[in-house]
Protein backbone atom coordinates (compact mmCIF):
# COMPACT_ATOMS: atom_id res chain seq x y z
CA UNK A 1 0.00 0.00 0.00
CA UNK A 2 1.29 3.51 -0.96
CA UNK A 3 1.98 5.54 2.25
CA UNK A 4 3.78 9.27 2.53
CA UNK A 5 4.06 9.84 5.97
CA UNK A 6 6.59 11.20 8.32
CA UNK A 7 7.77 9.26 11.31
CA UNK A 8 10.35 9.95 14.05
CA UNK A 9 11.81 6.81 13.98
CA UNK A 10 12.23 4.10 11.03
CA UNK A 11 13.82 0.63 11.22
CA UNK A 12 14.80 -1.13 8.26
CA UNK A 13 14.91 -4.62 8.96
CA UNK A 14 12.86 -7.49 10.41
CA UNK A 15 16.40 -9.46 11.98
CA UNK A 16 16.94 -9.54 15.82
CA UNK A 17 18.10 -6.49 15.38
CA UNK A 18 15.70 -4.66 14.07
CA UNK A 19 12.89 -6.51 16.10
CA UNK A 20 14.87 -5.42 19.09
CA UNK A 21 15.01 -2.34 18.53
CA UNK A 22 11.13 -1.82 17.63
CA UNK A 23 10.61 -3.04 21.03
CA UNK A 24 12.64 -0.15 22.91
CA UNK A 25 11.57 2.50 20.00
CA UNK A 26 8.11 1.55 21.09
CA UNK A 27 8.69 1.22 24.77
CA UNK A 28 10.32 4.85 24.45
CA UNK A 29 7.19 6.34 23.01
CA UNK A 30 8.57 6.68 19.71
CA UNK A 31 6.15 5.23 17.39
CA UNK A 32 9.31 3.54 15.10
CA UNK A 33 7.83 2.35 11.89
CA UNK A 34 9.58 -1.04 11.27
CA UNK A 35 9.80 -2.09 7.58
CA UNK A 36 10.68 -6.13 6.96
CA UNK A 37 12.50 -5.92 3.48
CA UNK A 38 12.56 -9.45 1.26
CA UNK A 39 13.14 -11.75 3.88
CA UNK A 40 11.04 -11.02 7.19
CA UNK A 41 12.71 -12.51 9.87
CA UNK A 42 16.13 -12.35 8.40
CA UNK A 43 18.62 -15.17 8.28
CA UNK A 44 17.03 -16.81 11.50
CA UNK A 45 13.98 -17.67 8.78
CA UNK A 46 16.17 -20.43 7.33
CA UNK A 47 17.91 -22.09 9.99
CA UNK A 48 16.36 -25.00 11.90
CA UNK A 49 17.51 -25.43 15.55
CA UNK A 50 18.72 -22.34 17.50
CA UNK A 51 20.56 -23.42 20.53
CA UNK A 52 22.48 -20.03 21.79
CA UNK A 53 19.20 -17.90 22.51
CA UNK A 54 19.34 -17.18 26.87
CA UNK A 55 16.30 -18.77 27.84
CA UNK A 56 15.65 -21.37 25.05
CA UNK A 57 17.59 -24.41 25.32
CA UNK A 58 16.13 -25.39 21.57
CA UNK A 59 13.68 -23.14 19.57
CA UNK A 60 13.64 -23.06 15.93
CA UNK A 61 14.67 -20.05 14.24
CA UNK A 62 11.50 -19.20 12.57
CA UNK A 63 9.26 -19.23 15.54
CA UNK A 64 12.28 -16.95 17.46
CA UNK A 65 11.70 -14.75 14.65
CA UNK A 66 7.65 -14.68 15.01
CA UNK A 67 7.87 -14.62 18.61
CA UNK A 68 10.47 -11.55 18.13
CA UNK A 69 7.86 -9.92 15.51
CA UNK A 70 5.09 -10.43 17.61
CA UNK A 71 6.76 -8.86 20.56
CA UNK A 72 7.68 -6.15 18.75
CA UNK A 73 3.82 -5.19 17.52
CA UNK A 74 2.69 -5.84 21.34
CA UNK A 75 5.07 -3.26 22.11
CA UNK A 76 3.53 -0.62 20.20
CA UNK A 77 5.80 -0.60 16.61
CA UNK A 78 3.86 -0.61 13.40
CA UNK A 79 5.77 -3.37 11.25
CA UNK A 80 5.28 -2.92 7.27
CA UNK A 81 5.67 -6.10 5.13
CA UNK A 82 7.41 -3.75 2.28
CA UNK A 83 10.42 -3.65 0.85
CA UNK A 84 12.72 0.00 1.06
CA UNK A 85 14.22 0.68 -2.92
CA UNK A 86 15.71 3.70 -1.62
CA UNK A 87 17.20 5.85 1.22
CA UNK A 88 18.44 9.96 1.06
CA UNK A 89 20.04 10.71 4.24
CA UNK A 90 22.07 13.70 2.63
CA UNK A 91 19.20 16.47 3.86
CA UNK A 92 16.77 16.34 6.98
CA UNK A 93 14.44 14.95 7.60
CA UNK A 94 16.06 11.48 5.78
CA UNK A 95 13.60 9.92 2.80
CA UNK A 96 13.17 6.69 2.19
CA UNK A 97 10.91 5.60 -0.58
CA UNK A 98 9.74 1.82 -0.72
CA UNK A 99 8.68 -0.59 -3.59
CA UNK A 100 5.36 -0.70 -2.92
CA UNK A 101 5.82 3.08 -3.90
CA UNK A 102 5.20 4.51 -0.17
CA UNK A 103 7.64 7.63 0.76
CA UNK A 104 8.58 8.20 4.42
CA UNK A 105 10.65 11.22 5.78
CA UNK A 106 12.06 9.90 9.46
CA UNK A 107 14.16 12.10 11.99
CA UNK A 108 15.67 8.98 13.02
CA UNK A 109 17.10 6.05 10.86
CA UNK A 110 18.08 2.56 12.11
CA UNK A 111 19.88 0.06 9.38
CA UNK A 112 19.41 -2.94 10.35
CA UNK A 113 19.41 -4.84 7.34
CA UNK A 114 21.94 -7.64 8.14
CA UNK A 115 23.45 -10.02 5.74
CA UNK A 116 23.45 -11.99 2.57
CA UNK A 117 24.79 -15.32 2.05
CA UNK A 118 27.99 -15.27 0.04
CA UNK A 119 28.67 -16.89 -3.04
CA UNK A 120 31.85 -18.85 -4.45
CA UNK A 121 31.91 -16.26 -7.62
CA UNK A 122 32.11 -19.39 -10.39
CA UNK A 123 30.08 -18.78 -13.55
CA UNK A 124 28.96 -22.75 -13.15
CA UNK A 125 27.70 -21.98 -9.55
CA UNK A 126 25.32 -19.29 -11.36
CA UNK A 127 24.66 -21.75 -13.65
CA UNK A 128 23.51 -24.15 -11.43
CA UNK A 129 21.88 -22.33 -8.17
CA UNK A 130 18.30 -23.45 -7.97
CA UNK A 131 19.34 -26.83 -9.78
CA UNK A 132 21.99 -28.52 -7.72
CA UNK A 133 23.58 -25.56 -5.96
CA UNK A 134 22.04 -23.81 -3.06
CA UNK A 135 23.04 -21.71 -0.25
CA UNK A 136 19.70 -23.16 2.30
CA UNK A 137 20.14 -26.34 4.03
CA UNK A 138 16.82 -25.92 5.14
CA UNK A 139 15.53 -24.78 2.22
CA UNK A 140 16.28 -27.47 -0.33
CA UNK A 141 17.66 -30.25 2.11
CA UNK A 142 14.58 -32.56 1.12
CA UNK A 143 14.93 -32.33 -2.42
CA UNK A 144 18.52 -34.40 -2.10
CA UNK A 145 17.48 -37.39 -0.29
CA UNK A 146 19.55 -40.44 -0.94
CA UNK A 147 22.12 -38.25 -2.85
CA UNK A 148 26.13 -37.80 -2.30
CA UNK A 149 26.70 -33.80 -2.00
CA UNK A 150 29.11 -31.83 -0.28
CA UNK A 151 29.01 -28.43 1.60
CA UNK A 152 31.53 -26.04 0.99
CA UNK A 153 32.85 -23.71 3.96
CA UNK A 154 34.15 -24.48 7.73
CA UNK A 155 32.20 -22.07 9.59
CA UNK A 156 29.29 -22.55 11.96
CA UNK A 157 26.96 -22.37 9.20
CA UNK A 158 28.41 -24.85 6.79
CA UNK A 159 28.88 -27.38 10.03
CA UNK A 160 25.37 -26.84 10.60
CA UNK A 161 24.38 -27.23 7.07
CA UNK A 162 26.31 -30.52 6.91
CA UNK A 163 24.51 -32.15 10.05
CA UNK A 164 21.57 -31.21 8.69
CA UNK A 165 22.11 -32.38 5.54
CA UNK A 166 22.77 -36.29 6.47
CA UNK A 167 19.34 -36.32 7.47
CA UNK A 168 18.25 -36.61 3.70
CA UNK A 169 21.92 -37.29 1.91
CA UNK A 170 22.82 -40.44 1.47
CA UNK A 171 26.28 -38.96 2.00
CA UNK A 172 27.87 -35.34 3.04
CA UNK A 173 31.42 -34.43 2.18
CA UNK A 174 32.34 -31.06 3.57
CA UNK A 175 34.73 -29.04 1.34
CA UNK A 176 37.55 -26.45 3.40
CA UNK A 177 40.15 -24.40 1.94
CA UNK A 178 42.51 -25.35 5.49
CA UNK A 179 43.24 -27.80 7.52
CA UNK A 180 40.89 -27.01 10.47
CA UNK A 181 37.66 -25.29 10.98
CA UNK A 182 36.66 -21.75 12.52
CA UNK A 183 33.11 -23.32 13.65
CA UNK A 184 32.52 -23.66 17.38
CA UNK A 185 33.87 -26.67 19.25
CA UNK A 186 30.59 -28.07 19.92
CA UNK A 187 29.64 -28.23 16.35
CA UNK A 188 33.02 -29.62 15.26
CA UNK A 189 32.57 -32.36 17.82
CA UNK A 190 29.62 -33.07 16.67
CA UNK A 191 30.81 -33.08 12.94
CA UNK A 192 33.50 -35.56 14.18
CA UNK A 193 31.16 -38.10 15.36
CA UNK A 194 28.54 -37.94 12.55
CA UNK A 195 29.98 -41.34 10.37
CA UNK A 196 27.82 -39.56 7.17
CA UNK A 197 30.10 -36.59 6.66
CA UNK A 198 33.75 -36.99 5.44
CA UNK A 199 35.67 -33.49 5.46
CA UNK A 200 38.11 -32.77 2.58
CA UNK A 201 40.40 -30.07 4.31
CA UNK A 202 42.59 -28.27 2.19
CA UNK A 203 40.19 -27.89 -1.04
CA UNK A 204 38.88 -25.29 -2.72
CA UNK A 205 36.19 -25.99 -5.51
CA UNK A 206 37.02 -24.28 -9.18
CA UNK A 207 33.74 -25.26 -11.12
CA UNK A 208 30.38 -27.31 -10.91
CA UNK A 209 29.90 -29.33 -12.70
CA UNK A 210 26.39 -30.31 -15.10
CA UNK A 211 24.23 -31.39 -17.35
CA UNK A 212 21.94 -29.22 -19.26
CA UNK A 213 18.91 -31.47 -20.23
CA UNK A 214 17.44 -31.81 -17.89
CA UNK A 215 19.70 -29.37 -15.96
CA UNK A 216 21.44 -30.70 -13.06
CA UNK A 217 24.97 -31.12 -10.70
CA UNK A 218 26.86 -34.27 -11.34
CA UNK A 219 30.00 -32.86 -10.02
CA UNK A 220 32.20 -31.00 -8.09
CA UNK A 221 35.51 -30.04 -9.07
CA UNK A 222 37.85 -29.38 -6.43
CA UNK A 223 41.26 -28.06 -5.86
CA UNK A 224 44.50 -29.03 -3.56
CA UNK A 225 45.64 -26.23 -2.29
CA UNK A 226 49.19 -27.54 -1.36
CA UNK A 227 49.17 -29.24 -4.72
CA UNK A 228 47.18 -27.31 -7.27
CA UNK A 229 45.90 -30.70 -8.18
CA UNK A 230 42.86 -30.94 -9.54
CA UNK A 231 39.87 -33.71 -9.07
CA UNK A 232 36.49 -34.38 -9.74
CA UNK A 233 34.44 -35.20 -7.29
CA UNK A 234 31.13 -37.42 -8.39
CA UNK A 235 28.18 -35.42 -6.51
CA UNK A 236 24.69 -34.12 -7.34
CA UNK A 237 24.59 -30.99 -5.33
CA UNK A 238 26.40 -28.44 -3.49
CA UNK A 239 25.77 -26.43 -0.41
CA UNK A 240 27.99 -23.09 -0.28
CA UNK A 241 28.63 -21.67 3.20
CA UNK A 242 31.02 -19.69 2.94
CA UNK A 243 30.42 -16.36 4.96
CA UNK A 244 28.28 -13.15 4.47
CA UNK A 245 27.60 -9.71 2.59
CA UNK A 246 26.40 -6.97 4.71
CA UNK A 247 23.48 -5.33 3.01
CA UNK A 248 24.76 -2.21 2.66
CA UNK A 249 24.04 -1.27 -0.57
CA UNK A 250 20.90 1.38 0.28
CA UNK A 251 23.41 3.69 1.63
CA UNK A 252 26.44 2.95 -0.26
CA UNK A 253 28.58 6.65 -0.26
CA UNK A 254 26.26 8.24 1.92
CA UNK A 255 27.18 6.58 4.86
CA UNK A 256 31.09 5.48 5.61
CA UNK A 257 31.89 1.76 5.16
CA UNK A 258 35.15 -0.48 5.48
CA UNK A 259 36.49 -2.88 3.68
CA UNK A 260 34.04 -6.00 2.68
CA UNK A 261 31.18 -3.00 2.64
CA UNK A 262 30.12 -3.08 6.61
CA UNK A 263 29.12 -0.20 8.11
CA UNK A 264 31.10 2.20 10.46
CA UNK A 265 30.23 3.11 13.70
CA UNK A 266 31.47 5.42 16.20
CA UNK A 267 33.18 2.77 18.83
CA UNK A 268 30.88 1.96 22.06
CA UNK A 269 27.53 3.27 20.00
CA UNK A 270 25.47 2.55 16.50
CA UNK A 271 26.42 6.18 15.12
CA UNK A 272 26.82 6.10 11.70
CA UNK A 273 29.11 9.41 9.94
CA UNK A 274 24.94 10.91 9.49
CA UNK A 275 23.49 12.32 12.23
CA UNK A 276 20.78 10.90 13.12
CA UNK A 277 21.58 7.54 11.31
CA UNK A 278 22.19 4.28 13.38
CA UNK A 279 23.54 1.09 12.35
CA UNK A 280 23.53 -2.13 13.89
CA UNK A 281 23.43 -6.18 14.36
CA UNK A 282 25.35 -7.71 10.98
CA UNK A 283 25.40 -5.06 8.98
CA UNK A 284 28.18 -3.51 11.26
CA UNK A 285 29.52 -6.41 13.06
CA UNK A 286 32.09 -8.67 11.10
CA UNK A 287 33.12 -10.13 14.14
CA UNK A 288 30.47 -12.12 16.66
CA UNK A 289 26.96 -12.20 14.49
CA UNK A 290 25.05 -13.65 16.71
CA UNK A 291 21.48 -13.79 16.62
CA UNK A 292 22.01 -12.17 20.99
CA UNK A 293 24.24 -9.55 19.71
CA UNK A 294 22.54 -8.50 17.09
CA UNK A 295 19.95 -7.70 19.28
CA UNK A 296 21.93 -6.14 21.81
CA UNK A 297 22.98 -3.93 19.35
CA UNK A 298 19.49 -3.70 18.33
CA UNK A 299 18.72 -2.13 21.52
CA UNK A 300 21.94 0.36 21.31
CA UNK A 301 20.45 1.91 18.53
CA UNK A 302 17.00 2.54 19.78
CA UNK A 303 18.85 3.91 23.00
CA UNK A 304 21.10 6.13 20.46
CA UNK A 305 18.28 7.00 18.28
CA UNK A 306 15.91 7.97 21.99
CA UNK A 307 18.79 10.39 23.09
CA UNK A 308 19.64 12.02 19.45
CA UNK A 309 15.45 12.88 19.51
CA UNK A 310 15.33 14.73 22.55
CA UNK A 311 18.47 16.56 21.67
CA UNK A 312 16.83 17.38 18.66
CA UNK A 313 13.85 18.90 20.39
CA UNK A 314 15.47 19.63 23.56
P1 LIG B 1 32.03 -17.56 8.74
O1 LIG B 1 32.12 -17.86 10.17
O2 LIG B 1 32.55 -16.28 8.21
O3 LIG B 1 32.73 -18.75 7.98
C1 LIG B 1 32.88 -18.75 6.59
C2 LIG B 1 33.67 -19.97 6.19
O4 LIG B 1 33.73 -20.03 4.77
C3 LIG B 1 35.09 -19.95 6.72
O5 LIG B 1 35.46 -21.23 7.16
C4 LIG B 1 35.91 -19.52 5.50
O6 LIG B 1 37.17 -20.12 5.47
C5 LIG B 1 35.10 -20.08 4.36
N1 LIG B 1 35.22 -19.27 3.15
C6 LIG B 1 35.03 -17.94 3.01
N2 LIG B 1 35.19 -17.57 1.72
C7 LIG B 1 35.48 -18.70 1.04
C8 LIG B 1 35.75 -18.99 -0.33
N3 LIG B 1 35.70 -18.03 -1.27
N4 LIG B 1 36.00 -20.25 -0.68
C9 LIG B 1 36.02 -21.23 0.26
N5 LIG B 1 35.77 -21.04 1.57
C10 LIG B 1 35.50 -19.78 1.94
O7 LIG B 1 30.51 -17.61 8.20
P2 LIG B 1 29.26 -18.45 8.74
O8 LIG B 1 29.61 -19.86 8.99
O9 LIG B 1 28.17 -18.15 7.77
O10 LIG B 1 28.91 -17.75 10.11
C11 LIG B 1 28.67 -16.35 10.14
C12 LIG B 1 28.47 -15.92 11.58
O11 LIG B 1 27.22 -16.42 12.03
C13 LIG B 1 29.54 -16.46 12.52
O12 LIG B 1 29.84 -15.49 13.48
C14 LIG B 1 28.88 -17.63 13.17
O13 LIG B 1 29.36 -17.88 14.47
C15 LIG B 1 27.42 -17.19 13.19
N6 LIG B 1 26.55 -18.36 13.16
C16 LIG B 1 26.16 -18.85 14.38
C17 LIG B 1 25.35 -19.96 14.43
C18 LIG B 1 24.96 -20.50 15.77
O14 LIG B 1 25.42 -19.93 16.76
N7 LIG B 1 24.14 -21.52 15.87
C19 LIG B 1 24.95 -20.59 13.24
C20 LIG B 1 25.38 -20.08 12.02
C21 LIG B 1 26.20 -18.96 11.99
P3 LIG B 1 38.32 -19.73 6.53
O15 LIG B 1 37.94 -20.43 7.79
O16 LIG B 1 39.56 -20.25 5.91
O17 LIG B 1 38.29 -18.23 6.63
Amino acid sequence: MAENRHVRLLIIGSGPTGYTAAIYGARAMLEPVLIQGIQPGGQLTITTDVENWPGEKNIQGPDLMLRMEEHARAAGAEVLTDHVAQIDTSRKPIRVRSDAGGSFTCDALILATGAQARWLGLPSEDKYKGFGVSACATCDGFFFRGHDIAVVGGGNTAVEEALFLTRFANSVTLIHRRDSLRAEKILQRRLFENTGIEPLWNHTVTEILGTDDPKSVTGVRVRDVRTEDETVLQRTGLFVAIGHIPASELVAGQVETRSGGYVVTESGSTKTSVPGVFAAGDLVDSVYRQAVTSAGMGCMAALDAEKYLAELNA
